[in-house]
């Protein structure tokens, strides 16, 4: 059983914000992500988009900012479940939490946020028949663990940066990349077309286009898919097909706790301290609805501020907590001053 304060479901921007501003008022956190890394959408949907409206930063990277929030909250060492989906929670007589994953990991916290954004991430799958048949014989819908195609016959399809970021990757370790999209153009960055024409020139990737894989084909695992292009069918021998079609958002099994949903959120009491009708369960970031409800990262942050602050009351009743800015109370119990701030940047750094 892991043991934390705060249960954070969804390591997004907002779930990791909310580790620094309970970690400032020394309340533990431990997040779960289904995802197999922390960032939710701007890792996993828009990592080199530029984001215009954080305070402070004219512009950032998403993939940057989430690395910046990373550095942020390490001095506060939160854990994290990744790679696995709260599925149920379970409220114990003493008013804490125990939330478990579709692996079994049970975590048991004093307050729990979701911070679950649009919901688990699932992939969008291709209309083949047997599809399910092979999963995990043979079709995967992400690329986990890389090393797995080592020498293996590999049929990636899809258009976007995934499709063409993993064909470039798995070009020097799998022993044959078959890159099938339904168009002759690609969505992805330009970079990395012109790197797959490249590879497609040395024959280190067969580019198949405009093409569609129509059937899949095996007896106990995938042995091989049929594609067809300008009407003509064709037969691919593979070991594995990874279609990347996108991820689609859906709330998945929270949706099952017994919250109020409304339009697919969770609603919440955003007057006072973003709790949802469970007392201890709080809901922040795009995961939540209420009045004048705006999906930002900035948002997200500010509902994460006062949902810790909101933890602190809970967790210390009659205990008056005193506001005071990083500036001058510091973080980590330090004085604020410049001496204390280098001091703990050594540490955390070590
Ligand atoms: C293309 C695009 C561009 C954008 N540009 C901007 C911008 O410029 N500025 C801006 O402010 N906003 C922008 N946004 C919106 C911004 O990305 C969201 O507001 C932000 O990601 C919300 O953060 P979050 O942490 O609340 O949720 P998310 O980022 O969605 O993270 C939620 C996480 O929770 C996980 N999760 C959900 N359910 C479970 C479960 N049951 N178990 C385990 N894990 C779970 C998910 O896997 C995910 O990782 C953009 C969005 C998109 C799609």
């Amino acid at each position: 059983m892991i043991e934390t304060d705060i249960i954070i479901i969804g390591a997004g921007p907002t779930g990791l914000f909310a580790v620094f501003e309970a970690g400032l008022l020394k309340l533990k956190c431990h997040l779960i992500d289904g995802l197999p890394q922390p960032g939710g959408q701007l890792t996993e949907l828009y990592p080199k988009k530029p984001i215009f409206d954080i305070p402070g930063y004219p512009s950032v990277g998403a993939a940057e900012l989430i690395d910046n929030l990373m550095e942020q909250i390490k001095q506060f060492q939160p854990g994290f479940t990744l790679n696995e989906v709260a599925e149920t929670i379970e409220k114990l007589e003493d008013g804490t939490f125990i939330v478990t994953t579709n692996k079994g990991t049970k975590h048991h916290g004093k307050a729990v946020a979701i911070a679950g954004g649009l919901g688990s991430f699932e992939p969008r799958k291709p209309e083949l028949e047997n599809i399910n048949f092979f999963e995990e014989k043979g079709v995967e819908y992400f690329v986990k663990k890389p090393e797995m195609f080592e020498g293996k016959k590999v049929v990636i399809a899809g258009g976007g940066d995934s499709s063409l970021d993993w064909s470039i990757y798995l070009a020097d370790l799998a022993a044959e990349v078959h890159l099938v999209h339904r168009r002759n153009e690609f969505r992805g960055a330009l970079d990395s077309v012109e790197k797959v024409q490249v590879l497609k020139d040395k024959g280190k990737i067969n580019l198949v286009t405009p093409a569609e894989v129509v059937e899949l084909k095996g007896t106990d695992k995938l042995e091989s898919v049929v594609i067809e292009r300008e009407g003509e069918r064709e037969e691919i021998v593979c070991d594995y097909f990874i279609p990347l079609f996108g991820l689609t958002p859906k709330l998945g099994p929270i949706a099952d706790w017994g919250l109020e949903i409304e339009k697919n959120a969770i609603k919440v009491n955003n007057a006072l301290d973003y709790q949802t009708n469970i007392p201890g369960v709080y809901a922040i970031g795009d995961v939540n609805i209420y009045p004048g409800k705006l999906k930002l990262i900035l948002c997200g942050f500010h509902e994460a501020t006062l949902m810790c602050q909101s933890v602190y009351n809970m967790l210390n009743p009659g205990k008056k907590f005193v506001l005071k800015y990083t500036t001058v109370s510091g973080i980590n119990g330090f004085d604020g001053t410049r001496k204390e701030a280098e001091k703990a940047v050594v540490k955390s750094i070590e």
